[in-house]
């Protein structure tokens, strides 16, 4: 069977479409040490000092580790939330699927419980962290899904 240029077109239309929106993703992990200027104060979560320059006051110094991971990407906006296609159970407004390999799931498990840990998407401002992580993706075998929320966090590595 020939396939013209418009089919061609279309096929990778459709399996573009079925593959997701592909995009980096970055996993920023805090690498925290209580500040050597002030002190750190587990009881209240900050410095001794809440005007020290070392640390601004949370009493962490923090050593970014960044890793690019290549995920495809799925956003649940209102639409999807209205009923239309799967969402999986406990996904709210404004919450990301990621669908990556399963070699990463301990990139992202590494996350779990690290408040100033967080995922960074580009081209999105916003930064989240992961609260499901199951190997239920889409029937490949090689991926998992990473459900992932919007947080705020303290501190954000330079350039993330
Ligand atoms: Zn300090």
């Amino acid at each position: 069977m020939r396939i013209s240029g418009i089919e061609r077109y279309d096929i990778r239309q459709v399996m573009g479409n079925a593959r997701g929106d592909f995009r980096s993703v970055y996993v920023l992990h805090a690498d925290e040490t209580d500040c050597t200027a002030c002190g750190y104060d587990p009881m209240s979560d900050s410095g001794d000092d809440p005007t020290c320059s070392e640390c601004e006051g949370t009493g962490k110094t923090i050593s970014w580790l960044a890793r690019e991971i290549p995920s495809r990407i799925k956003v649940f906006d209102f639409v999807q939330l209205q009923g239309a296609g799967a969402i999986p159970p406990g996904v709210e407004l404004g919450d990301v699927a990621l669908y990556v390999r399963k070699n990463d799931r301990e990139t992202f498990e590494a996350l779990e419980g690290k408040q100033r840990s967080y995922v960074k998407i580009a081209g999105d401002g916003n930064v989240y962290q992961p609260f499901s992580i199951t190997a239920d993706g889409v029937g490949q075998d090689d991926e998992i899904r990473v459900l992932l929320r919007k947080v705020n966090v303290e501190q954000r590595a330079t350039g993330y």
